[in-house]
C-alpha cells in the first residue's frame, strides 16, 4: 500500500484525509508518528505556508507529503485575518476570541461584510519536488452580526455562506463538506493526482 504523510497534527484532518485516500489504496500517516515537529509557518501566503509544512514533513520522513493551509479573508480588512486566522486575537487565542475580535473590528460596518474561506492543498512527491501539486478553492459568503450555530469550528458561527440563510456552524458536516473551500480543494487534488497517475 502506498503511504503519504500528512503535515498536520489535527486529528479531524487526519480522519478526513485517511478516509478519502483509503478509497485509492493509499494510507495517510500523521507526521506525529515520525516525530515530525510543527514547523514555523514563516510564509506570507497560504501557498508558501502549505509548501513549508509539506516540504518539512517529506524531508523528515522520506515519504510523499500532503499539507493544507486555510483561513478567512475579509474584504473590509484587506484580506485579514488571512494567514493569521488561527492566531488573529493572539498566539493562544481561542476560536471565540478570534471571532469576537472580528465582530468588533466590523461593528461600524452594516454593509459590505463580504468574506471567504480559502483552502490550499499541496502534494509534494519528495522534499526537493520542484513542481508540487497545488490546489486552491474558496467559499464565498459574508460575516454576520451575531454568533449562531454549534457545529464546525473556527469562524463558522459568524460566517454566512452565499448560498445559505444560516451560518456555517448551523450546517450539517455533510452539507459543509459538500460546499466548503476544503471539500472543493480536496476534489481538485484527487483529480490532479489521478491525472498524473499518482492515484489510480
Ligand atoms: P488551518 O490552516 O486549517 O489550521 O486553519 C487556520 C484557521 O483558519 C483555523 O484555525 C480557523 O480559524 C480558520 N478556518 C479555516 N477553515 C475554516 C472553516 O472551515 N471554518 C471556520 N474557520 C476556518
Amino acid at each position: 500500500m502506498d503511504k503519504f504523510v500528512l503535515a498536520s497534527g489535527n486529528k479531524g484532518k487526519l480522519k478526513e484525509f485517511s478516509e478519502i485516500f483509503a478509497q485509492y489504496g493509499v494510507e495517510v500517516l500523521p507526521q506525529s508518528q515520525f516525530n515530525v515537529e510543527e514547523v514555523p509557518e514563516t510564509g506570507t501566503t497560504f501557498v508558501e505556508n502549505a509548501i513549508i509544512k509539506a516540504r518539512h514533513a517529506a524531508e523528515v520522513t522520506g515519504l510523499a507529503a500532503i499539507a493544507d493551509d486555510s483561513g478567512l479573508e475579509v474584504d473590509l480588512l484587506d484580506g485579514q485575518p488571512g494567514i493569521y486566522s488561527a492566531r488573529y486575537a493572539g498566539e493562544e487565542a481561542s476560536a471565540t476570541d478570534n471571532y469576537e475580535k472580528l465582530l468588533e473590528a466590523l461593528k461600524e460596518n452594516q454593509e459590505g461584510r463580504t468574506a471567504r474561506f480559502q483552502c490550499i492543498l499541496v502534494y509534494m512527491r519528495h522534499a526537493k519536488d520542484p513542481t508540487p501539486i497545488i490546489c486552491q478553492a474558496s467559499w464565498e459568503g459574508r460575516i454576520g452580526f451575531e454568533v449562531k450555530g454549534a457545529n464546525g469550528h473556527g469562524y463558522d458561527p459568524i460566517f454566512i455562506p452565499n448560498e445559505q440563510q444560516c451560518t456555517a456552524a448551523e450546517l450539517s458536516s455533510d452539507e459543509k463538506n459538500r460546499l466548503s473551500h476544503r471539500g472543493k480543494a480536496m476534489s481538485k487534488l484527487i483529480d490532479a493526482m489521478q491525472k498524473q497517475g499518482i492515484l489510480i
